[in-house]
């Protein structure tokens, strides 16, 4: 159909170079070609009408099998958590059992609508309830939502709460979260979106929340802290109670970020502790797939003082059940409710996932996961803090950040990302958190086993050693990936998102 394709250009393009040429499927293909094949209709034919047919459309022409091959090839292009190992911090890549993929299969939570009668859904409803209820008792908190679509709506939803509460309190004065220097970005935007006024708080020197600063900034005129504990430095705050004493004593409400569960599990429960509200990260803390893999999801917990304003309809039981009848699960709309936050309930397919992951570990395997979390993390960190820097060196959660700089060498954390790629790893996350200089941050999750953290600490001590001897081959990496180093602001600047346009496609 046409001989040169926007890929191949952009291939040429530095922000791309790739040291493969693709061809798109129109490079592929051939006038006749076809990948579906009709059986003879047993009605009669009829003419579809004139303004349906698009005869201008330039759909490549190709055979089923030249069709799957092309998307193999582009998927095995992709590095997967199935694929390697993922040590993305913060994001906690662990491995996704694949019975969570069979569960959630099953025709009975496929083939069901959320606008069916409740009567025909009750399994569904019945799942969606008991996951509020273990959500209840992981976590400590009063009332579940399952509703917000991913950690970031989460969070939206528990400030609109924190803001209702206040709201309805009449405590109108009230326009400004306080949030630590170590947040995540999602912290400080879902404040701003919800309509307030953001004010950073430092850390002090052992990555903790800074106490002083803290305490001057608590007035009448705060709505809350948000907190991720552990932080984003992977450090358990050591004044935790104080934190929250000093926030509510000025009437403020603890927002709990709870990315970071994964290493809580079974240990601690954040209401316990004085959190007033928390989302979960079910795609992160329950393992259900995120990234490219799939939609995520963000339930939130409330204590009791806030279960009013829950987004409405929650599950619940609107009909008691008896020693003969199981109870009527249905719908029930919180006395204050902020409103609906989604259409329908929440990301279903990432529920049962979640339902079956805990299902499956139970209480005691649920405090496994944060045990082993912590131990490979430490691990790691110890084999790992000669030969980098760690600027808050003290025991880890479940994840810890380091320096991304060799002593007599001029390589960058980028660098050091990019040639992990050529030992076969994920590159950790870098250049967050904010607060360490080209950060490095490191979460290898409690599903790798020792031989894996042996081979990718063994990796990042071997390129320390190339840094100083080749630092060219950090500079160039990634060499062995099917494209080379992009040019990121490029990239990012001029987003090419449609692989292949027609010639004659006009840029709007
Ligand atoms: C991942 C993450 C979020 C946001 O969650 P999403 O599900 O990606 O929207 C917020 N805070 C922290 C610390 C995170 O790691």
């Amino acid at each position: 159909m046409t001989d040169s394709s926007t890929l191949r250009q952009a291939q040429g393009d530095a922000s791309l170079n790739a040291k493969i040429v693709e061809p798109t499927l129109f490079d592929l293909s051939s006038p006749g070609r076809v990948g579906v094949s009709f059986p003879d209709p047993d009605v009669p034919r009829a003419e579809l009408p004139e303004s349906l047919l698009r005869a201008d459309l330039p759909l490549p022409e190709l055979a089923e099998v030249d069709v799957v091959r092309h998307y193999m090839r582009l998927s095995q292009f992709n590095y997967s958590v199935d694929g390697g190992f993922y040590p993305l911090g913060s994001c906690t890549m662990k491995y996704n059992p694949k019975i969570n993929e069979d569960t959630c299969r099953l025709p009975g939570f496929t083939a069901t609508h959320p606008l069916q009668p409740i009567e025909t859904v009750q399994g569904n409803l019945a799942l969606m309830f008991t996951l509020q209820e273990w959500l209840k008792e992981i976590s400590g908190f009063a009332a579940v939502t399952l509703q917000p679509a991913a950690g970031a709506h989460g969070e939206l939803t528990g400030v609109l709460i924190m803001r209702a509460y206040h709201k309805a309190r009449r405590d109108a004065k009230r326009v400004k979260m306080l949030i630590p220097d170590a947040a995540h970005g999602t912290n400080p935007a879902s404040s701003a979106m919800s309509g307030l006024q953001v004010m950073q708080i430092p850390s002090d020197a052992r990555g903790n929340v800074d106490l002083a600063a803290l305490r001057s900034a608590c007035d009448e005129t705060v709505v809350g802290l948000m907190l991720t504990n552990p932080n984003t430095l992977g450090l358990f705050d050591e004044h935790i109670e104080e934190v929250v004493k000093i926030v509510h004593d000025c009437g403020g409400l603890m927002y709990g970020d709870g990315a970071n569960l994964n290493a809580l599990l079974g240990i601690l429960r954040p209401a316990d502790v004085g959190f007033d509200v928390m989302h979960f990260n079910l795609h992160k803390t329950f393992a259900v797939p995120h990234g490219g893999g799939g939609p995520g999801s963000g339930p939130v917990g409330v204590a009791a003082h806030l279960a009013d304003f829950l987004p409405a309809p929650i599950v619940g039981i609107v009909e008691e059940g008896s020693d003969e009848e199981p109870p009527l699960f249905g719908f029930i709309t919180p006395a204050k409710t902020i409103g609906r936050v989604k259409a329908f309930h929440g990301q279903f397919g990432a529920l049962v996932r979640a339902f079956t992951y805990i299902a499956m570990h139970g209480p005691d395997g649920l405090r496994e996961i944060a045990e082993y979390a912590v131990l490979n993390a430490n691990y790691l960190l110890a084999r790992l803090r000669k030969t980098y820097h760690v600027p808050y060196d003290r025991i880890c959660m479940h994840e810890f950040v380091a320096e991304g700089k060799v002593e007599g060498s001029d390589v960058r954390a980028l660098d050091i990302a990019k040639r992990l790629m050529d030992y076969d790893f994920h590159p950790p996350t870098n250049y967050f958190p904010h607060i360490v200089h080209e950060a490095l941050m490191i979460e290898p999750t409690e599903t790798e086993n020792k031989d894996t953290l042996d081979r990718f600490a063994d990796a990042l001590i071997k390129i320390a050693e190339e840094a100083k001897a080749q630092p060219e081959l950090l500079h160039d990496a990634p060499t062995k990936t099917p494209f080379g180093r992009m040019d990121e602001v490029k990239a990012a600047r001029e987003l090419v998102l449609c692989c292949w346009l027609p010639e004659d496609y006009e840029k709007k």
